[in-house]
């Protein structure tokens, strides 16, 4: 890197990649703040890879241009873009030890001494103490946290990581989420991260873009999308989702539609498609916002819940919570998880049921998507 100068967001403006006719990244326009922790998350071949790379200079983009604060980079090689990427392939030299290793691209650059700076590094990275082991002598999440020293020693604005965790196992996975956060608010520099796993973009990253064919569907706060999905595809990729057809009968501030006979009433700013009387809208909760109450003990909720009616279909006991699954109205497919409380035992597969939550939790789709 000879540049190291260039700081400020990375902005990604109306990039995408062709190949053939074949669309990988449709037109992209995107900004990642400076010091923030980014996701790209989206399952396989959604061109999240493509999108880092096209950032990294590894990838020309067939349109749009990658900006570095007010700085242009679009037309610059790799190594000349304030830039490193980690790969899930470690690369590592075998035959270096772990202090080489490291030292590699300040010796490349011709720094002389390098003792402390790549000391410091090993202690970011908490190795200290294997500096003299060679990679192969070192645990897959000991040769990951290698590979990220290397990176980060010619300290670029951005570090680029793409699937890093991949060849770890779960355990172990958790363990470096939590060391890459880490390590990302020590150093203070961009992190933008691919990962198809939505718990792994979730626990580390301020933003995510969920990436669906090539183009971004939702961008925001971990929690802004898990409670507020605007996608069918969002709802369903992040965690489980309750989606339920129904007829809009009223808007306003609220909407109140109807599903099954029922009324359900949500916040209209909540809706991600237009809510018009007449028109449908599918209705979305997630299992854990939803309580349960057995048919009889219908008059106990308290008024202003949403409420559906529906039958169980099983009941697993899993420690923490127990989870439900409900027949619901028109025969939709409803899951329930209720922590800390009491169980019922009355609620089991046969039992009439009535699910009920507070509207305020209830999100609005556009009902012409595909569910995913
Ligand atoms: P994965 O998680 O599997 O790596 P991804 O979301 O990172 O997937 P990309 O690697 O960005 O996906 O690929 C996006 C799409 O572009 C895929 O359908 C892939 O087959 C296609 N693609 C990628 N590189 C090329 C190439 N050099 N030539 C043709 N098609 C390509």
């Amino acid at each position: 890197m000879t540049d190291t100068h260039t700081g400020g967001d990375v902005r990604l403006a109306g990039i995408s990649k062709t190949y053939g006719s074949f669309t990988a990244v449709h037109p992209l326009d995107l900004t990642v703040p400076e010091g923030s922790f980014f996701a790209l998350l989206g399952a396989s071949g959604c061109g999240k890879t493509t999108t880092l790379r096209m950032i990294a200079g590894l990838e020309e983009p067939t349109t749009g241009a990658v900006l570095l604060g007010d700085r242009d980079v679009t037309g610059l090689p790799p190594h000349k873009r304030p830039v490193n990427t980690v790969f899930q392939s470690y690369a590592l030299f075998p035959h270096l030890d772990v202090h080489e290793n490291v030292a590699f691209g300040l010796r490349r650059r011709g720094v002389r001494s390098v003792k402390r700076q790549v000391e410091e590094m090993l202690d970011l990275v908490q190795l200290g103490d294997r500096a003299r082991h060679r990679p192969h002598q070192l645990s897959g999440g000991q040769q990951q946290r290698v590979a990220v020293a290397r990176a980060l020693i010619n300290h670029p604005r951005v570090l680029l990581l793409d699937e890093p965790l991949g060849a770890l196992d779960l355990k172990l996975r958790r363990r470096m989420q939590l060391e890459l956060k880490r390590i990302q608010t020590e150093v203070g520099i961009t992190f933008v991260h691919v990962t198809h796993d939505q718990e792994e973009a979730m626990t580390m990253a301020d933003t995510v873009a969920v990436m669906n064919a090539g183009r971004v569907e939702q961008l925001g706060a971990p929690a802004e999308l898990y409670d507020n999905p605007r996608t069918t595809f969002v709802a369903n990729f992040l965690g489980t989702s309750n989606l339920i057809e129904a007829e809009v009968a009223e808007s306003g501030a609220d909407v109140v539609v109807t599903a099954g006979g029922g009324a359900l009433r949500l916040p209209a700013a909540r809706c991600s498609a237009p809510a018009r009387p007449g028109g449908r809208l599918l209705v979305g909760i997630r299992p854990e916002k939803i309580a349960l109450a057995h048919a009889d003990d219908a008059d106990a909720i308290p008024a202003g819940r949403n409420r559906v009616t529906g039958r169980v279909t099983d009941a697993s006991f899993i420690g923490v919570s127990t989870q439900y699954a409900v027949d619901g109205p028109a025969g939709t497919g409803l899951q329930v998880y209720e922590q800390n409380v009491e169980r019922d035992p009355r609620l089991v597969p046969g039992a009439e049921v009535v699910l009920h939550w507070n509207p305020a939790h209830t999100f609005g789709l556009d009902a012409a998507q595909d569910a995913e």
